[in-house]
């Protein structure tokens, strides 16, 4: 079927600000690599705005989280926690270093990890606890901190959604030992591909310096006490990361009112739930999430199919890692189980008109 319409997508970057001029000043001085101004700049930037001593920029943000869990000395025989039901990255980075990811289930109320659940899973190889801010929604740290505390675990954050949420008051980034974030193209902001590491840690910033430049020591160039990565951002990508920072207000500002706006003209429709704010959390609603009632008219896929024929983009929620084919387990984690199935994220870029969110809202309200 034909639409008349514009295509609505899940997302874009919206690159119409410093963005050309910082780049091209790259190309015209020729640092393009991974030595240049920006690039301190960019990590200085993201770390004030975290509220955290250090940034250190990453190729992306799988590479930030190997990184973090390599630092912490993270290896074979080691299992690390982490919730199911999250980019496949989460899990990847643990598998990376021979550590063994453990799959933990969600809270229905905020999708995130189930602190209960997270206790159940701990035993004496455990090492490591990874929250995830899944779709912008910080997740429940107080109870994650605790356990780590009296288990003596580390907590590394998975921020790769949730650039700029608040924990408390806090913002995201600065509540782990050391956190990770992306700026992938479709993330709250964008450097093409990359990541940044966040941390309060001198000693662990330094040694995330170390290993993303193959472990170089710092004294004597050409020379390598240990085995490490080339996991360098280029001046590039912090060009276009610090005109991004420039902008990074504005853009959770509009994340936030397009999801106030959603919430305002989906909440009287009862087969769908609106996406959660738990009463201590400022979200910045990276995905503008929902659930379908099992009674709704259609299936999710029904839903995306007949949304995509109106020239409107979705998404399904991620699938839960643990039914996956390189982790698969027979456990039942039934909350995760649940919303995956259920949930679909609309369009929420930064470039979203009020008059796309109403063709949404009316394409939803025909289908319930
Ligand atoms: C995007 C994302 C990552 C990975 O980031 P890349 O930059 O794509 O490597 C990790 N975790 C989560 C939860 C993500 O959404």
């Amino acid at each position: 079927m034909d639409s008349p319409h514009r295509f609505i997508p899940i997302s874009e970057p919206l690159l119409s600000g410093n963005e050309e001029a910082y780049v091209s000043e790259c190309v015209r001085s020729g640092w393009v690599s991974s030595l240049g101004k920006y690039i301190a700049e960019f990590e200085q930037r993201f770390a004030d705005f975290c509220g955290v001593r250090h940034g250190i920029a990453v190729s992306n943000g799988t590479a930030a989280l190997h990184l973090a869990l390599v630092a912490l000395g993270i290896g074979p025989g080691d299992e690390v926690i982490v919730p199911t039901l999250t980019f496949i990255a989460t899990a990847n980075a643990v598998r990376y270093t021979g550590a063994r990811p453990i799959f933990a289930d969600s809270e229905a109320e905020t999708w995130n990890l189930n602190p209960q659940d997270v206790a159940r899973r701990i035993t004496p190889r455990t090492r490591a606890i990874i929250p995830v801010h899944v779709y912008g929604h910080p997740a429940n740290m107080a109870p994650i901190l605790e356990l780590a505390k009296q288990h003596n675990l580390h907590v590394i954050e998975d921020a790769a959604e949730a650039h700029g949420a608040r924990y408390q008051g806090k913002r995201v980034g600065s509540l782990g030992e050391i956190n990770a974030f992306s700026f992938y193209g479709n993330k709250i902001i964008t450097t093409g591909e990359g990541g940044l590491l966040t941390t309060d840690d001198d000693i662990l910033a330094e040694k995330v310096r170390f290993l993303r430049d193959h472990a170089m020591s710092p004294e004597k160039r050409y020379w390598h006490t240990e085995v490490g990565y080339n996991y360098r951002m280029t001046n590039l990508q912090a060009a276009l990361g610090v005109a991004q920072m420039e902008r990074i207000e504005e853009f959770i500002a509009k994340k936030r009112h397009i999801a106030l706006t959603y919430n305002q003209d989906l909440r009287e429709i009862d087969s769908i739930t609106l996406p959660p704010e738990a009463s201590w959390a400022t979200s910045v609603y990276w995905m503008y999430s929902i659930l379908l009632a099992n009674d709704f008219p259609l299936s999710r896929d029904e839903v995306m199919l007949s949304l995509r024929q109106q020239n409107i983009d979705s998404r399904p929620f991620f699938y839960p890692i643990h039914i996956q084919p390189p982790y698969q387990t027979n456990i039942s984690l039934p909350v995760a189980e649940d919303l995956s199935r259920r949930g679909i994220n609309l369009p929420s870029a930064v470039t979203l008109g009020e008059e796309d969110i109403q063709r949404i809202v009316q394409a939803l309200r025909e289908m319930a």
